[in-house]
C-alpha cells in the first residue's frame, strides 16, 4: 500500500531551462519539487527525486530512476516560456490523458488561478514516453509573461504550486486532503528526515528512516556523493562531487 512518487525538477546544472524576467526555470522548479517532497512525506507517501541540487540529469536517466524503483507515479515540474509576452497560464502534459493529469491541472487552476491552457497529450517528450508509470509534466506558468514572472518569484507561488500538485496526487491515490501534518507527525510512519547536501539543508521522505537499505541513498551514491547517516541527529549527509560520467 505504500506509494512511491518520483518527482522530477526539470533541467538543472548547465541546462537552466527557460530564463527571463530575472528567473531561471531550473531554480524555481527545484524549490517547488522540494516543497512537494516535504508535503508528500507528511502524508506518508514515499518520494524519490531525480535531482535535489543544481545538477544536470539526463532525460533518459530521469526515466531510469523512476523505472528502476518501480515508482507509482512520475511528476515532472517545469516553468513555461514563449516568444510572445502575452502567452500565459497553466498546462499539464501527459503521454495519454490520465486521471493524474486531470486532478493536478484542476488543483493548479484552483490554487494558482491562472489561465487554463488545458491538458495536452505529448508523445515526443522523453520523460513522458520513457517512464513506465503514470506520468505528467506540469508547466506551471510563463516566466516570459511579466505578471506571471512577478508571481513566480514569490514564496506564495512555490507554496501554492506544491500544494496543488500534492492535492492532485492525493486525489489520485484516493487519499483525503485533510491528512495533514497534525495527525501524521506522531506516527511511526513519519518519514521525513532532514538532509544535508554539501552544506545545504533540505528535506526528503521515504527511505532514510534507518539510514540503511536506502534506494535514494543508492542513487545519490551513484551520483558520486558519499552518504553518511547520523543516528543521533537523524541527519543524512551527502558529501562529494558529482562524477561527470554518472550524470551523462
Ligand atoms: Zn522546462
Amino acid at each position: 500500500m505504500n506509494k512511491l512518487v518520483c518527482i522530477d525538477a526539470g533541467h538543472g546544472g548547465y541546462d537552466s531551462g527557460a530564463v527571463g524576467n530575472g528567473i531561471k526555470e531550473k531554480d524555481v522548479v527545484l524549490k517547488v519539487v522540494k516543497r512537494i517532497g516535504r508535503l508528500l512525506g507528511d502524508r506518508g507517501i514515499s518520494i524519490m527525486y531525480t535531482r535535489i541540487s543544481d545538477i544536470y540529469v539526463g532525460l533518459k536517466e530521469r526515466c531510469q530512476i523512476a523505472n528502476s524503483l518501480n515508482a507509482d507515479l512520475f511528476v515532472s515540474v517545469h516553468i513555461n516560456s514563449a516568444a510572445s509576452e502575452q502567452a500565459s497560464g497553466t498546462e499539464t502534459l501527459c503521454y495519454n490523458k490520465n486521471r493524474l493529469a486531470e486532478f493536478i491541472q484542476k488543483h493548479l487552476l484552483s490554487k494558482l488561478k491562472l489561465k487554463d491552457r488545458g491538458i495536452k497529450e505529448r508523445k515526443d517528450l522523453a520523460v513522458l514516453n520513457g517512464t513506465l508509470m503514470t506520468a505528467v509534466l506540469c508547466e506551471l506558468a510563463f516566466l516570459s509573461n511579466k505578471a506571471e514572472a512577478e508571481f513566480i518569484k514569490t514564496e506564495k507561488f512555490i507554496d501554492l504550486a506544491a500544494e496543488a500538485i500534492v492535492c492532485g496526487i492525493c486525489e489520485y491515490f484516493g487519499m483525503e486532503e485533510t491528512h495533514k501534518n497534525k495527525n501524521t507527525e506522531d506516527l511511526e510512519m513519519k518519514k521525513n528526515i532532514d538532509v544535508i547536501i554539501n552544506g545545504e539543508k533540505g528535506c526528503t521522505g521515504g527511505y532514510f528512516a534507518d539510514g540503511k537499505n536506502l534506494f535514494t541513498a543508492d542513487f545519490i551514491r551513484q551520483l558520486g556523493f558519499r552518504v553518511t547517516y547520523n543516528p543521533e541527529t537523524k541527519e543524512v549527509s551527502f558529501k562529494g562531487k558529482v562524477c561527470a560520467d554518472s550524470v551523462k
